[in-house]
């Protein structure tokens, strides 16, 4: 499909193709939509097979960054940039300062962020050109507290409508991955009494995690056979598709990785056939987001970042609300929520904000 076409179709603002093939740059950066704020979204440093990969991916991600942020109701648009080239043998101090330049040059439409292969190192290197970065060193630090404690009121406000009861004492609960987030989840339910087990591509990760809170591990491919209340996705992206969604044994799912779903639409149609709550991740997971916010808010309070964090279980009861009363999935009320309240910003606009005069 034509760019333009493309970019009509998602609601994209801008694409930004950045090239100085004198350090090797070859990037996309992909502003969704700014009406919120500035367009906010990590940078990826990936072997891309292909370039109509790499725009694809950024123009996906771009735009899911907008329905995030405005969801966890911060004021940040959605954005986000690729580096095609391999992140173990590419990168240099003159690539990630090039990319830092093109930046610069949309004048703070778009704030960069580490993602998938990029580090804060490479951040210091960005910021060496822009401003327009976050997670640096000194900055907000370590989001996945914060992730993880919006995860875990998230699956509260889950429990309270499938069970009637937000308590997650005695709950069986299975978290895949045993990752910072998942290190910090753990934690929480084994303190409320959740009996938790806990699998890891690394049987050591999860063996230790177990060890140091009381989890149980099992295996990596047996977590989706455990019969459980909640089975808790918080390692890679695609886990509930056509093979593992007729496998779960739980009534709900609530966890913190990104892109659950290995197909939008069809899985989230089949985890509500098999009566299976699903918490669309990129609501449960915003606590992380919500910390780089603080910072660039620039009063940056962990304390209130916790506090925003736990409003996640409010905004996860207002999606499965909107869902019920308008007879659609979860992972739609959600998408619905972001656009009417972008519609809603966007119509703010056309208010006065005060009598223009000039002078003659
Ligand atoms: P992490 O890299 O620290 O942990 C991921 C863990 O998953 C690793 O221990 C890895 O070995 C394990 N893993 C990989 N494949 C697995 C599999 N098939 N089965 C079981 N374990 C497997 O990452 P993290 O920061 O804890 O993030 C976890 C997920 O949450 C990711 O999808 C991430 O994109 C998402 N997320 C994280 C944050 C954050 O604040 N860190 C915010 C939003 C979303």
């Amino acid at each position: 499909m034509p760019l333009f076409e493309r970019m009509h179709e998602y609601g994209h603002e801008q694409v930004v193709f950045c090239y100085e093939p004198s350090v090797g740059l070859r990037a996309i950066i992909a502003i969704h939509d700014t009406t919120l704020g500035p367009a906010l979204g990590g940078v990826r440093m990936w072997t891309y097979p292909s370039e109509a990969e790499a725009l694809e991916d950024v123009l996906r991600l771009s735009r899911a960054m907008t329905y995030k942020a405005a969801v966890a109701g911060l004021n940040l648009g959605g954005g986000k940039a690729v580096i095609i080239g391999d992140p173990q043998t590419q990168k240099s101090e003159a690539l990630f300062r090039a990319f830092g330049r093109f930046v610069q040059a949309l004048g703070g439409r778009y704030i960069t962020a580490e993602d998938v292969g990029t580090t804060v190192a490479d951040m210091e290197w960005i910021r060496m050109e822009t401003r327009y970065v976050t997670g640096v060193l000194g900055g907000s630090g370590d989001p996945s507290p914060f992730t993880a404690h919006g995860v875990y009121y998230g699956m509260k406000a889950c429990a309270k409508v499938v069970f009637g009861s937000d308590s997650l004492a005695r709950r069986v609960i299975a978290v895949q991955g045993a990752g910072n987030v998942a290190r910090h989840l753990v934690e929480y339910l084994v303190r409320d009494g959740a009996h938790v087990y806990v699998s890891d591509l690394y049987p050591e990760k999860a063996e230790q995690l177990c060890a140091d809170t009381g989890a149980t591990p099992v295996g990596v491919e047996e977590i989706y056979d455990v019969p459980c209340d909640i089975f808790s996705p918080n390692a890679l992206g695609g886990v509930l598709n056509e093979e593992t969604i007729p496998r779960l044994r739980c009534r709900i799912v609530a966890g913190a990785a990104n892109n659950q779903l290995a197909d939008e639409q069809a899985d989230a149609q089949r985890l509500h056939e098999r009566g299976i709550l699903y918490a669309p991740d990129y609501v449960i997971n915003a606590g992380g987001l919500m910390n780089v916010a603080a910072e660039l808010e620039g009063r940056y309070d962990p304390q209130r970042v916790l506090a925003k964090a736990a409003g996640i279980y409010e905004t996860l009861l207002r999606v499965f609300r909107t869902a019920q009363e308008r007879n659609i999935l979860p992972t739609e009320a959600a998408a619905r929520i972001a656009e009417e309240r972008i519609a809603a910003v966007r119509a703010l606009r056309q208010l006065s904000s005060g009598v223009q005069y000039h002078a003659s």
